[in-house]
């Protein structure tokens, strides 16, 4: 049996776990909110750990599921923290949708220890967490990842190995730019035929039959727009963070083209303007207020 910690039960978080929380792995799980971590034992007969570090002693690998990195980081110094915890030889498997600069960070104060860092970001949403069918965007050398492939396995499906540590992160956020730039122009291309006196319902037809359609398209505005049913799935603020994450990478690159530094500004504002708890594809409803015309 190999000993795993995994540490941030939130919205994806607590799905992945329980695909760890079975032979070949025992389970420890800590996190932020007591409570939470409680519940998770009581469900799957994981134990649940009073501190990062009581989560991260004895065990083999450490998987991290925050909401950036920079809560990650503030999780490793301390008397509680992980680095206390855990043994050289040991590993940490970043799942948050991180920034490749932390990450790099990170990996170099824990190699100065002997333990190892794979940053291994994830796509496919919830749903795909408890299936145990995610896409997981992995960047470290190549013997970490192959290490680190049985555990990432029990919840991934896809795993690409995407370069040095970093890379995962890259990767990740430049996908979810390309999510924010479909909400947003989709939004805002219906909000003008919309204004034109053309329905969204007939506009969503032709283009899902045409060049234009995307899964945003095709079954976000559908599905959580038009109905005006907007589940709570995926945060924005988390979105914005994400698109954020993309801007810099661009930036750092000397990429100079300005549509995903545009994105970060435009779902900074909507952030600003819904809250925490909105959800990504709510950003439309800020598309709606500023053209004064609902997309239904
Ligand atoms: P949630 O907001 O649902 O959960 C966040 C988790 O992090 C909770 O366990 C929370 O603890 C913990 N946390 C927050 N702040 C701190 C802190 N300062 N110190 C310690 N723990 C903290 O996020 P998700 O589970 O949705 O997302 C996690 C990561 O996965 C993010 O990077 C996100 O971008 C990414 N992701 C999410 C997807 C989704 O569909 N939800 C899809 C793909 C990637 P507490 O319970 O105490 O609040």
């Amino acid at each position: 049996m190999t000993q795993i910690a995994f540490l941030g039960l939130g919205a994806i978080g607590t799905p992945m776990a329980r695909h760890l929380a079975q032979p070949p792995f025992t389970l420890t799980v800590w996190n932020r909110t007591r409570a939470r971590a409680d519940e998770f034992a009581r469900s799957t007969g994981a134990r649940a750990a009073a501190t990062p570090r009581d989560a991260a002693t004895g065990a083999v690998f450490v998987v991290t599921c925050l909401p950036t990195s920079r809560e990650v980081e503030s999780l490793l110094d301390g008397a509680d923290g992980l680095i206390a915890g855990m043994a050289s030889g040991s590993m940490l498997i970043d799942c948050t949708s991180g920034d490749p600069a932390t990450s790099r960070r990170i990996a170099a104060r824990l190699g100065e220890r002997g333990i190892g860092f794979v940053d291994a970001p994830v796509s496919g949403g919830t749903v795909g967490a408890e299936r145990g069918t995610l896409t997981v965007m992995c960047g470290g050398d190549a013997e970490s990842f192959e290490r680190a492939r049985p555990v990432i396995d029990a919840f991934g499906e896809k795993l690409v190995h995407c370069g040095p540590v970093g890379t995962g992160h890259a990767l990740k956020s430049v996908n979810n730019a390309l999510l924010a730039v479909h909400v947003w122009a989709t939004g805002e291309g219906l909000a003008a035929l919309a204004k034109a006196g053309v329905s969204p319902k007939i506009a969503l037809d032709v283009i899902n039959a045409s060049s234009g359609r995307s899964n945003t398209s095709q079954n976000l505005f559908p599905e959580r727009v038009l109905t005006r049913a907007f589940p709570r799935t995926f945060r924005l603020a988390l979105l914005d963070k994400d698109v954020g994450i993309a801007a810099g990478v661009a930036r750092e690159q000397h990429v100079a083209s300005p549509l995903l530094q545009l994105t970060s500004e435009l779902f900074r504002a909507a952030h600003t303007l819904l809250g925490e708890e909105a959800d990504h594809v709510e950003a439309v409803r800020v598309i709606e207020a500023w053209s004064g015309v609902e997309i239904t």
